[in-house]
C-alpha cells in the first residue's frame, strides 16, 4: 500500500507535468551549421540560452525542430541531459509538424533565471507543403507557396513560421483556425525581437570551378572561403534578431554589383538582373532626396522557381527573376533602397515607411490619386485585421496591437504605411524629410521618439494622434458630414460651413472636398475621435456635394462620406 502510494506519486511527478512552452525565450543562439546540398541535410551544433519568463520555476524545456530534422544531443553543464523526443503538430513549420525534445533541466530554474544548453541536431530540408496541402490548398501552387528546400541545384531556406531550422518553443499554430498562426509566431516574434543569434553556415564545395554562393539575410553577411581548406562559410549575425525569419540562400549564382543594389542570378536571367540594377538607379534619387545617402547595399537573390512567391527579410529580397514591367520594378525597388537607407529596429517604421515611400514615388510616377489608389492595396488588409481584433477583443482594450507592441504585418505594414502618409499630409514633405533625416536608430530607445522629431519640424503637437494610431490600438475612423449650410458671401462667392462627425475612435485630419458646377475646393479638417469639427471653405460657385475623405485615411464605413448640399441660399 505505501509503496503504490510512493510509485504513485513518482509517476505523477514524472508525467503529469504541466508543460508550459511558452515559458522560455531563447535570448542567444550560436551555432554552427553544415550545409549538405547534394544530400538536402544539414546538421547543427552550438549553444543557446534559455531564459524563464514565466513566473514559476521550470524544471522541464520544450526544444522544437521541424520534423524532417532530429535531435542528436543536449547537454547542460557538460553532461547529457534527458530528453523525449516526440513529434507535435503545428503549423509554424512547412511540414505541418515538429520535432520537439522535452528537456528534463539540470536544476529548476527560476522565473528570470537562464540556463545554456549545447545541442546537436540535423536532418534533411526537402520540399514540403503538407501543411497547405492538408488543408485543401492545390499541391501545384502550395509548392509556390512553400518553396523552402536544400537541394543540389537551389537551395532557399526561410525561418521559423516556414522552417524551423534552429530551435524554438511555441504552442501549436493551426492554419485552419483563421488568425492562429500569425498570433502564436507573431507572441514568439516579439518575445525574440531582442535575441542575439549568430549563426555560421558553411559548406565543403565538391566540384572543381566556382563554389556556389551562400548568402544569409543578416545586416553583416559575409562569406569566406578558406584556400586549401575547402570551406566556403558566411557568418550571420543577427543582433537583436527583430523579426527577421533567419533565412539562407545557396546556388550557383553570377552577381551583379551596383552602387545600390547587389543582384544575384541565374547565368540565362542577366538580363532581368540588369533590369533591376537599372530600376534601383531611377529610384535612387528619389529615395535619396526623402531619407539621405544610403549606407548599405540592398540584397536581391533569384529563386529558380518561376511561380515561387518573393520573400524579404531585412534587406534580402527572395523573388524569381521575371519579365517584370519596368515601372513596377521601380516601385518594389523604391521598398528595397528605403530598408537600406532607413535603418530602424522597429516593424512599423522600417516596414510602414518602405511601403509609405512606394505610394509617394507612385505620386511622383503618375499623380496623388494614383498613389492613393496603390495605398488602398493595403486597405482591406487594414479593415480585416482591425475587425478580426476588434471582434475578439471582449477584455479591455488590448495594447498588443498597437504599432509599437504589434507582430501582426498587417499593422506594421499596412496600417503603418497609412500613418505615414497620413503624418506626411498634415507636416508636409519638408517638415517630414528633416524629422526623417534626423532619426538615428541607436537613439530610438523609447516609442516616443518619433512622435518628438515630427513635433520638432512642424511645431504642432501630435501626441493624440499617436495615441491613437501608434501608442495604442483604437480601431478605425468612421467619418461623414453631420451637414452642411452654404450662403452667398459676396457677388461672385459662397461660404459653405460644413461639419464633420467621427463616428470611429481614432481621429485623424481629413480632406474635405466641397464640389461645384466645374470644379472642387479642398480643406483639412482635424476630427478626434468620437467628436465634431466644422470647417468653412469658400467656392466661386453654389456648392453642390461634399465628400469627406480622399482615401488618405483608413475608415471603417467609407458608405457615408458623401453630402448633397441643399440649393444654396440667396
Ligand atoms: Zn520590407
Amino acid at each position: 500500500m505505501k509503496l503504490a502510494a510512493v510509485l504513485w506519486v513518482v509517476f505523477i511527478s514524472q508525467f503529469s507535468f504541466a508543460l508550459d512552452r511558452e515559458a522560455f525565450t531563447f535570448t542567444k543562439y550560436d551555432l554552427h551549421v553544415q550545409i549538405e546540398p547534394d544530400q538536402q541535410r544539414l546538421s547543427a551544433r552550438g549553444t543557446i540560452v534559455l531564459r524563464n519568463d514565466s513566473k514559476t520555476p521550470q524544471k522541464n524545456a520544450a526544444l522544437q525542430l521541424s520534423s524532417s530534422l532530429t535531435w542528436r544531443s543536449i547537454q547542460g553543464d557538460g553532461k547529457p541531459l534527458q530528453f523525449v523526443s516526440q513529434n507535435y503538430t503545428s503549423d509554424v513549420d512547412h511540414t505541418g509538424e515538429l520535432s520537439e525534445a522535452i528537456v528534463t533541466l539540470p536544476i529548476e530554474v527560476g522565473s528570470g533565471n537562464s540556463v545554456e544548453l549545447t545541442i546537436g541536431y540535423e536532418g534533411t530540408i526537402a520540399l514540403d507543403s503538407t501543411r497547405l496541402t492538408r488543408i485543401g490548398m492545390a499541391k501545384e501552387s502550395a509548392v509556390h507557396t512553400d518553396w523552402d528546400q536544400i537541394s543540389r541545384r537551389s537551395s532557399a531556406v526561410r525561418g521559423a513560421g516556414n522552417v524551423v531550422w534552429y530551435p524554438v518553443a511555441m504552442d501549436a499554430a493551426n492554419l485552419s483556425e483563421e488568425g492562429s498562426l500569425f498570433q502564436i509566431l507573431g507572441r514568439w516574434k516579439v518575445r525574440e525581437s531582442t535575441a542575439v543569434m549568430r549563426i555560421t553556415l558553411r559548406y565543403s564545395p565538391t566540384n572543381e570551378g566556382k563554389p556556389p554562393d551562400l548568402i544569409c539575410d543578416a545586416d553583416d553577411n559575409r562569406m569566406f572561403e578558406a584556400a586549401g581548406v575547402q570551406i566556403v562559410s558566411a557568418e550571420c549575425d543577427f543582433s537583436p534578431l527583430g523579426f527577421q525569419a533567419p533565412s539562407f540562400v545557396m546556388a550557383d549564382y553570377a552577381v551583379l554589383d551596383s552602387q545600390q543594389l547587389e543582384v544575384f542570378y541565374r547565368e540565362e536571367h542577366k538580363e532581368r538582373a540588369e533590369k533591376f540594377v537599372q530600376a534601383a538607379a531611377a529610384v535612387a534619387p528619389f529615395v535619396t532626396d526623402w531619407l539621405g545617402a544610403s549606407r548599405r547595399k540592398a540584397l536581391v537573390a533569384e529563386l529558380f522557381d518561376p511561380g515561387a512567391a518573393p520573400f524579404e527579410s531585412g534587406l534580402m529580397l527572395l523573388t524569381p527573376l521575371g519579365d517584370t514591367d519596368p515601372k513596377l520594378l521601380q516601385i518594389a525597388m523604391v521598398h528595397e533602397l528605403t530598408h537600406a537607407a532607413f535603418s530602424s529596429d522597429r516593424p512599423w517604421i522600417f516596414e510602414g515607411l518602405a511601403h509609405f515611400m512606394q505610394a509617394t514615388y507612385r505620386e511622383q510616377q503618375q499623380n496623388r490619386e494614383a498613389a492613393l489608389e496603390f495605398l488602398g492595396l493595403h486597405s482591406a488588409a487594414v479593415m480585416d485585421a482591425e475587425k478580426i481584433h476588434a471582434s475578439k477583443s471582449n477584455e479591455p482594450a488590448p495594447t498588443d496591437q498597437s504599432l509599437v507592441a504589434t507582430a501582426n504585418e498587417e499593422f506594421y505594414r499596412s496600417k503603418a504605411a497609412y500613418v505615414w502618409w497620413m503624418l506626411r499630409d498634415m507636416l508636409g514633405d519638408e517638415a517630414m524629410k528633416k524629422a526623417l533625416s534626423a532619426y538615428r536608430v541607436d537613439q530610438d530607445k523609447d516609442p516616443s521618439y518619433t512622435q518628438h522629431l515630427m513635433e520638432a519640424q512642424s511645431k504642432r503637437d501630435l501626441q493624440w494622434f499617436f495615441d491613437d494610431w501608434v501608442y495604442y490600438d483604437r480601431g478605425l475612423p468612421d467619418f461623414h458630414v453631420e451637414s452642411a449650410f452654404a450662403r452667398k458671401a459676396s457677388q461672385d462667392n459662397f461660404l459653405v460651413t460644413v461639419t464633420v462627425e467621427n463616428l470611429g475612435p481614432a481621429g485623424a485630419e481629413v480632406p474635405v472636398k466641397v464640389q461645384f458646377e466645374g470644379g472642387e475646393m479642398t480643406q483639412r479638417v482635424e476630427v478626434r475621435g468620437k467628436a465634431k469639427a466644422t470647417v468653412r471653405v469658400g467656392t466661386p460657385k453654389a456648392p453642390k456635394q461634399i465628400v469627406v475623405n480622399d482615401g488618405s485615411v483608413p475608415e471603417s464605413d467609407l458608405s457615408n462620406n458623401t453630402f448633397k448640399v441643399a440649393a444654396a441660399a440667396q
